[in-house]
């Protein structure tokens, strides 16, 4: 515990699976890069790995796509949403919700969250009433499900559709239902950072055959709806083939060929980010002052990232902590800067919404932190970023003083 510094990344990921690299390999030898170029009687490695997903999901239909983003975008056209529409959205998320909401042409409401990072149901309810909205796409930010059972019935009694951004909670389930299986449909990432690494790619999920009819003619499949993995059945394109345009944003097998083997790992690498993740909130709540997260009952999370407060810290002390923890090799995200930083912005700097009052949201995020916990990371490294981060602390307390 003598360093001085700590030298793990926490933006380093594990290698994709030799067996995927092999299948990669073998595909770039055919050229068949396309999910629609197959020989006769193939079936593209897309197609199959959204047969995987849905079935490792537990929903009907999926569609593999190019990004969480373009999920998210797919995902609220098909449900409806046109432009100059009010969508409901977590304050609390990161820029591609907003954004998705954006591009589509429709306004984003934002909701308060908890001091347990989740979405503020009562929140929730009021500004359903207050701005008509019909929507709601719920950000599972940072992995914290909010109570689904009580979300689901403030959605019913204020007419509400919900649809759901997975991107940090594929794998979790709230009473044993996973995420993405609440709503009207569940919109996954496949980024680098997020819980299989495509370096860009995601899913939308659903288990309304017209809902993935209208996603996947979006998604650009031409007349090739037949090319999928699990699809509704043919008769549910029939009546909107021709009135649904093509917004292009297909996954290619590239990336399905180093995906189907990661998400063969997938429970395994869900049961050691848990490990990781507990170790790191041990540790951390030992720390003076550290507050956590409380994670209910009927929470399965997949602890990729974890998240702290510290209450009653100034916005200088929080500046001043991230500096002290960058000084020894912890990399700090703080989601009260003013400023957006690298991934990391908050609702202030999105511009292109009608600005919102959130008083609830912004003393929380005012002192919020938040660190990746890739899966090069070994249990004993939790104990040695605590180690740094209570001596950055100290340093805080008495400038001169500490180590
Ligand atoms: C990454 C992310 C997305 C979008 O995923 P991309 O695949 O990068 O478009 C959506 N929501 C949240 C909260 C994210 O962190």
């Amino acid at each position: 515990m003598a360093e001085t510094r700590f030298t793990g990344s926490f933006t380093q990921q594990e290698p994709i699976p030799e067996e995927g690299i092999s299948a990669a390999l073998e595909l770039l030898r055919t050229g068949r890069l396309h999910r629609y170029n197959t020989a006769p009687g193939e079936v593209s490695l897309t197609a199959r790995l959204e047969a995987a997903y849905a079935n490792w999901q537990g929903a009907r239909y999926c569609l593999a796509l190019a990004s969480g983003g373009q999920a998210m975008q797919i995902a609220l056209r098909a449900c409806g949403v046109r432009p100059g529409d009010r969508v409901l959205t977590n304050a609390f998320t990161l820029a591609p919700v907003p954004g998705a909401v954006a591009a589509i042409g429709a306004e984003a409401v934002l909701v308060e969250i908890t001091e347990d990072l989740v979405i503020d149901l009562d929140d929730l309810a009021a500004k359903a009433r207050a701005s008509g909205a019909r929507h709601l796409l719920l950000s599972n930010m940072r992995g914290h499900l909010c109570d689904m059972d009580r979300l689901m019935r403030v959605a019913e009694e204020t007419g509400l559709t919900v649809i759901e951004d997975c991107a940090h909670t594929m794998g979790a389930r709230w009473n044993g239902g996973r995420s993405g299986n609440f709503g009207a449909m569940g919109c996954f990432s496949t980024q680098t950072y997020k819980h299989m690494n495509s370096g860009e790619g995601g899913f939308l999920t659903t288990d309304d055959p017209e809902l993935m009819a209208r996603a996947i003619i979006m998604s650009g499949s031409y007349m090739l709806y037949e090319r999928h993995g699990a699809a509704p059945a043919p008769e549910h394109f029939e009546k909107i083939r021709l009135e649904t345009p093509n917004m292009s944003a297909r996954m290619d097998n590239l990336r399905a060929a180093i995906l189907l083997p990661q998400l063969d790992r997938l429970d395994d690498a869900i049961a050691r980010w848990n490990t990781l993740h507990d170790r790191m909130a041990e540790r951390l709540s030992a720390l003076p002052g550290v507050a956590l997260p409380h994670r209910p009952e009927p929470e399965f999370y997949v602890g990729s990232s974890i998240q702290f407060r510290l209450p009653g810290l100034g916005a200088e002390a929080a500046r001043q902590l991230v500096a002290e923890a960058a000084a020894r090799g912890v990399e700090l995200k703080w989601f009260g800067a003013t400023e957006p930083v690298g991934f990391t912005s908050n609702h202030g700097s999105w511009r292109y919404l009608r600005a919102q009052a959130l008083p609830r949201t912004d003393a929380i995020l005012s002192t919020l932190f938040d660190m990746r916990l890739p899966l090069t990371f070994k249990p004993a490294d939790c104990d040695a970023i605590a180690h740094h981060l209570d001596a950055a602390l100290a340093a805080l307390r008495s400038p001169e003083g500490a180590a």
